[in-house]
């Protein structure tokens, strides 16, 4: 396999541009439906619920558990598993203040920041001579409220509070990465282009959490931080914009729901010379669910000054060292979910009755296939049983011999099973079973011998 060049790809792949996003307006009433089939059909419980809840935070449930998992593994999937320059890391969510102080968090996230309505000018509030006084268009009380950025957890390892036993919970993964340069680049025997990706918790003490599972203060996020030579820094970075928005389209969204927003040059972090986020059309507009940024050599430089340890690259062609620059895709896992969820929510008219379905790609399904025995007697639910087991192997199944045959496939439509196999009185006789696409809601009989086979080939994972 040749190497992948910015150059390569951008020939094989059509650049996907933003869709068509005209004509297409948020629909407000999506989010109270979703939020209500997530709790009726276990994918999201409110945290802590039997005690009245805990603000912002939720629990994944049975369907939500696969749902989340499959969304990470399609990531890592096409990330780290499809590709030979790209290898994977699972760093500790507890860091020492050096990690954070070199990051540049602690600094940048522990300072008081009033916003002046007026002039839109930022400051930091205990630095200003006059509290109430914008020293930019010298206007009075025109201040937004203190809002303190330490978003980051603190807390003590060990038995022993105070100075010198403070640790942070990781407000981001992508630390870990770049910490890590050193080991990774000596152990792998990548060198660069290469990239360290990594999926996991991270933590933000976030002063306005909310719209569900959209913001919250725990949350999963599937970042890659991928060190390039710096020239070729800029062609990667078009590079990864443009493989980063396919990936949503391959999995179903709607390219008429997605779009790449390019930074205006002030919304930039000081450290990007280039960030493009991709946006996702939620029921209240537009909003962020990954950011592709050119971070430079900030990270790795500031590391190695803060540690004293050499974070650079020997290059034997030139026989020269540089400090690879950064190109960082990182999006959010749990914010996505909910994305990939309201892409996929449908409601259609059956024989007079509401279907409710989710038109979910068959790789994000929380279940790939439903085994439903037409009743329960005991000569359907044994060979249901025996046909479970075999599939099992291969694919997430469920099982179900409750209620009547067309409550069931309702059910299974609302937690975006594409296919149900149900084993009839038929079945005994012709050895064959019925299966049901989910979306077309189309019928045919297959015979068990083959149903794994045909299973394999209608969901083409
Ligand atoms: P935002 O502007 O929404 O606060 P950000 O630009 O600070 O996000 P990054 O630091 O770039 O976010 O983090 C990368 C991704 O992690 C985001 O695109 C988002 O999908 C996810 N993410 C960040 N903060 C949260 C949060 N509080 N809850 C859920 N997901 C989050």
């Amino acid at each position: 396999m040749s190497e992948p060049t910015p150059d390569s790809s951008a020939e094989s792949k059509a650049v996907p541009a933003a869709g068509d996003t005209s004509g297409v307006s948020a629909d407000p009433a999506l989010f109270d439906r979703i939020v209500s089939l997530t709790k009726r059909r276990g994918f999201v419980f409110p945290s802590a619920e039997i005690y009245g809840g805990f603000r912002s935070t939720y629990d994944y449930g049975p369907i939500g558990v696969l749902l989340l998992r499959n969304v990470k593994d399609a990531w890592w999937r096409s990330m780290v598993q499809m590709r030979h320059d790209v290898v994977g890391l699972d760093a500790a969510i507890l860091s020492p203040p050096a990690v954070w102080e070199a990051s540049g968090h602690l600094a940048n996230f522990t300072d008081p920041l009033v916003d002046c309505k007026e002039c839109k000018e930022r400051f930091r509030l205990d630095k200003l001579e006059d509290p109430d006084l914008c020293p930019n268009c010298g206007k009075r009380g025109t201040f937004t409220e203190a809002r303190q950025f330490n978003l980051m957890f603190k807390t003590h390892a060990g038995p022993v509070e105070g100075k010198g036993h403070e640790v942070y919970l990781r407000p981001e993964t992508a630390q870990g990465m770049f910490v890590n340069f050193a080991n990774v680049l000596q152990s792998s025997r990548k060198k660069p282009p290469f990239g360290i990706a990594q999926i996991g918790k991270s933590f933000r003490n976030e002063i306005t959490p909310g719209n569900f599972v959209f913001r919250t203060r725990e949350f999963e996020q599937m970042e890659m931080e991928f060190f390039v030579p710096p020239d070729e820094a800029q062609d990667w970075y078009q590079y990864w914009r443009n493989e980063r928005f396919q990936w949503y389209l391959d999995l179903g969204m709607p390219a008429t729901h997605l779009r790449l927003r390019d930074h205006d040059p002030d919304e930039l972090s000081h450290y990007s010379s280039g960030t493009a986020d991709v946006e996702f059309l939620f029921p209240w507009g537009w909003d962020e669910l990954e950011g592709i940024a050119n971070r430079g050599d900030y990270d790795l430089t500031a590391h190695a000054t803060r540690s004293g340890e050499r974070l650079d690259y020997f290059d034997p062609a030139t026989n020269s060292r540089y400090t690879p620059h950064v190109i960082e895709p990182a999006a959010g896992a749990t914010r996505t979910m909910m994305a990939f969820l309201m892409a996929a929510y449908d409601e259609e008219e059956v024989r007079g009755e509401t279907r409710t379905v989710l038109r979910l790609h068959p790789r994000l399904a929380p279940y790939k296939v439903a085994v439903l025995p037409l009743s329960r007697k005991p000569e359907l639910t044994g060979p249901a049983e025996d046909l479970l087991a075999r599939l099992q192997p291969h694919v997430m199944c469920d099982y179900d011999e409750t209620q009547n045959i067309g409550k069931r496939y309702r059910r299974q439509d609302e937690l975006g099973t594409p296919l149900c196999i149900t084993y009839d009185f038929d079945s005994i006789e012709d050895g064959a079973v019925t299966v049901r696409d989910r979306d077309s809601m189309a019928q045919e009989r297959v015979p068990i011998d083959s149903v794994v086979e045909h299973v394999q080939t209608r969901l083409a994972l």
